[in-house]
């Protein structure tokens, strides 16, 4: 089912970090094909506005979009209707991500550069997002809390969401996305809510999108956000620019670092947890311990077989994104993994809190037996929508930051800019860029000249 590569010994010290992460097991998809999906896509929206996005819903989602921005009742009715224990579930895991993100407010720091010059960095939120909510194999409320509470404790004005219209709703949400999405946003407040999916929705945000007599459906956005498949991570790439985007948050991925102290039956069921995503999910075991592969495959077959979603698991832990790496010992699994850079890892070893303060490349990191991650998914309080295909060794997950933009406010007295006149006008001549040079000048020729 899940196929092994070996990296102990010389394997694995021949190779270079290139290399290594070619050697890796990484899913095949295609952006660049993806790319040239989702280009027609985007023109199509670009020009029809919202005529293109009833025809790509009932092309990509086999449902007319009822209307493209979901009425408040209909919301309000989604609330109203929702399961009360999902209700409390979602309302706890919401408390827990609040407080998490509370912590990473910002704070305008003023520095003094030199008597009478200060730089100050203010932090402004980003004016309006557009936050995107999968909704094809699965559906995500859980990605609107992701998603909705850090930009609304960076104070983000204006949030609206999207998120595919799903075939089997039924009643009064015929049309619209997921009903517990719908709750989602209601419960945190969002009214701005439409039932667009894929690329079309991300190029919606980028473009805005009127009716042919000119009504407006849709305001562009400075700024999209969330995770979804492979032609949501294109659109993203394609319009980035235009607007700015979060990290690549594509096909999900686990990797574990594990040695002879984890528990195989664990182990599986996180690797499986993941796999049920999407048929292009990766799970990936790195460890040390023969002993360990071996029953961790055992209990893959079992549980595999038990599981709901036993097709799409089967198909992801068999693709060639997904395998059980052997290493000589946890030192040479963690050059593994943040090689690898996997959007989630999991550290059981028998010095998980150690291993994991190592590790450089990871969208987030769950320490020991007890910390799945299923639990980041949900309710640990952390972000899960995090950078996967190896963009953590550069990018970090959804966060406040992420809606913030850091402007420098300069400000300096006539003794502080002569005090540093001459560095300006010599790296200006340096440049061959005089006219630099001279703006800072001329503020002390007309002080000598009386004019100023
Ligand atoms: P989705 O909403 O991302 O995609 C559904 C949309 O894809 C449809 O509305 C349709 O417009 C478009 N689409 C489908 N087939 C298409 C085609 N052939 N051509 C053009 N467009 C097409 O939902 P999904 O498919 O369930 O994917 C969700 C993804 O999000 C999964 O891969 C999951 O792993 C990932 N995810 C990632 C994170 C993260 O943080 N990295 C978090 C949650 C989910």
């Amino acid at each position: 089912m899940i196929s092994r590569r070996d990296l102990r010994g010389s394997a694995l010290s021949a190779l270079d970090a290139r290399g290594l992460r070619d050697a890796l097991p990484r899913a095949q998809f295609d952006i660049e094909a993806a790319l040239e999906v989702v280009r027609p896509i985007c023109e199509q929206v670009r020009h029809d506005g919202a005529d293109a996005l009833r025809e790509l819903g009932e092309r990509f989602d086999r449902v007319r979009p009822t209307h493209l921005r979901v009425p408040a009742e209909v919301l309000k009715a989604a609330e109203e209707q929702l399961d009360p224990a999902v209700r409390g579930a979602l309302v706890e895991a919401i408390r827990r991500v609040r407080i998490v993100h509370a912590d990473q407010a910002r704070t305008d720091v003023t520095t003094t550069v030199s008597e009478g010059g200060t730089v100050t960095e203010r932090w402004i939120p980003v004016e309006r997002v557009g936050l995107y909510v999968p909704g094809g194999l699965a559906v995500y409320p859980s990605s609107v809390v992701m998603n909705v509470v850090p930009a609304q404790v960076a104070n983000v004005g204006s949030i609206a969401v999207a998120s595919p219209p799903q075939e089997h709703n039924t009643g009064d949400f015929v049309g619209y996305p997921h009903p517990t999405i719908l709750a989602a946003c209601s419960l945190l407040g969002v009214d701005e809510v439409y039932a667009v999916g894929g690329a079309q929705a991300v190029a919606m945000f980028a473009y805005g999108a009127r009716e042919k007599d000119g009504a407006t459906v849709c305001e562009p956005v400075n700024l999209v956000t969330g995770p979804g498949n492979i032609y949501v991570a294109a659109a993203k790439r394609l319009l980035k620019g235009l607007i700015g985007i979060d990290a690549e948050a594509g096909p999900t991925e686990i990797a574990v670092l594990a040695d002879d102290t984890a528990d195989a039956d664990h182990v599986a069921a996180d690797l499986i947890s993941q796999a049920e995503h999407d048929n292009l999910a990766a799970s990936v075991l790195v460890t040390d311990s023969e002993r360990l592969a071996s029953d961790v495959e055992a209990a893959l077959e079992r549980r595999v077989a038990a599981t709901k979603h036993t097709e799409r698991v089967t198909t992801a832990l068999a693709g060639p994104q997904s395998a059980i790496v052997l290493v000589d010992d946890v030192t040479a699994g963690l050059r593994v993994v943040d090689a690898y850079g996997a959007e989630h890892l999991e550290i059981h070893t028998a010095n998980s809190r150690e291993d994991a303060m190592r590790v450089r490349n990871a969208g987030a990191i769950f320490v020991g037996t007890y910390s799945p991650v299923s639990l980041g998914d949900y309710a640990a309080g952390s972000n899960h929508v995090l950078p996967t295909g190896g963009c953590a060794c550069h990018s970090s997950g959804l966060s406040v930051q992420s809606f913030l933009k850091g402007v420098h406010i300069v400000e300096y007295s006539r003794d502080a800019l002569a005090e540093v006149a001459d560095v300006v006008v010599t790296l200006a001549n340096s440049e061959d860029l005089p006219a630099h040079g001279e703006a800072v000048t001329a503020r002390f020729e007309q002080d000598e000249e009386g004019r100023a």
